[in-house]
């Protein structure tokens, strides 16, 4: 049986596989990335762990994801907004050498709907469109059963469509990206706003309750799961407060959904895809951020016969793996 490699680099962590024909992935490895280690020396332990994961199999082929700018076709990549020390690294140079693997790269997005499209919530759909909330908001897409790279490898830059003209500015250089909306420091920036408004509204009701009596509103749950320390807050707890109903949390998740719903209401108008799919860590927010989202693209809709579901990843974290171990297969084929 033939194996193949995928591998996620992330600003944070880099996650390997090895993964089987049939998709499975049959082992895993996670390693820290540090965002200001010379490239050349994560890729050194990169392709050191990922030898040692393929010894005693027959690796076809090592399929890399990362964030950022990539020139598909070298395997080189620009830049990446997550690891600084980044720019123009022949990644696919330096894994070759160091594997005598054949070595792809492509974006981290593409990598993800790649995945979801050949072994997750996608699967055999031919138009598809798959969302990666987290720190950023990637987009990859599929059209017309292929995977959609744009003239400069640009495409699915939906995190830096504009939703808000003279919104909040935005590392790109604009003002109201739909990344500073629904990112994960937005999320928390919102809700650590509405926790600020409750404590002070329950503070000034306490005083005048002991003057004149009344129903008191009702203090969010996540005070407790942060134990009143704001910096502590994060989308997960968020996502915890949200599913056992908190109002607060609720609200937070709710106005995220309907910002990200107008940002893939304009996306479903240029590429009337049939499912969409809501992966990355902050698609754990889950139903209630899946019900936003409907709610808001559904609101604007017009003409009755467009047919697409919006839908929650099932893979979230091997998707970047599962895809990208299959990048060999999808740029071979291409050529
Ligand atoms: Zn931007």
């Amino acid at each position: 049986m033939s194996f193949c490699l995928g591998a996620d680099i992330g600003g944070t962590n880099i996650r390997i596989g090895l993964v089987d024909e049939e998709g499975r992935i049959v082992a895993r490895r996670r390693l820290r990335t540090d965002p200001q280690a010379p490239p050349g020396t994560v890729l050194e332990r990169l392709a050191r762990t990922a030898l040692a994961m393929a010894e005693k199999h027959e690796v076809a082929s090592f399929g890399i994801g990362i964030a950022g700018l990539v020139d598909h076709r070298d395997g080189l990549v620009f830049t990446s907004p997550n690891l600084p020390a980044w720019e123009r690294v022949p990644v696919k140079d330096i894994l070759s050498r160091l594997t005598r693997l054949p070595v792809f790269c492509a974006n981290d997005a593409n990598v993800v709907a790649l995945g979801e499209w050949l072994f997750g919530a996608a699967r055999g759909s031919t138009d598809v469109l798959v969302i990666t909330l987290g720190t950023g908001v990637g987009t990859g897409i599929i059209a017309e059963g292929r995977l959609l790279l744009g003239a400069n490898h640009y495409a699915g830059e939906l995190g830096h469509t504009v939703i808000f003209p003279n919104g909040v500015s935005c590392p790109c250089g604009n003002r109201g990206c739909l990344e500073r909306y629904v990112g994960a420091e937005a999320i928390v920036h919102r809700c650590r706003r509405l926790l600020r408004l409750q404590q002070h509204r329950l503070a000034s009701n306490r005083n005048q309750l002991t003057l004149f009596g009344g129903a008191s509103e009702q203090q969010s749950l996540l005070f407790d799961l942060i134990n009143y320390d704001y910096r502590r807050l994060t989308p997960k707890e968020i996502g915890i407060a949200a599913r056992k109903g908190d109002r607060l949390a609720l609200e937070v998740v709710e106005e995220t959904g309907r910002l990200l719903g107008l940002g893939i209401y304009n996306a479903i108008m240029i590429l009337d895809p049939e499912i969409i799919v809501l992966g990355g860590g902050i698609s754990r927010l889950g139903r209630p951020l899946l019900r936003a989202v409907q709610k808001s693209v559904n609101s604007r809709l017009y003409g009755a016969n467009r047919s697409f579901r919006i839908v929650l990843s099932k893979l979230v974290d091997d998707a970047g793996i599962l895809g990208a171990s299959r990048l060999g297969q999808i740029f071979s084929a291409s050529d």
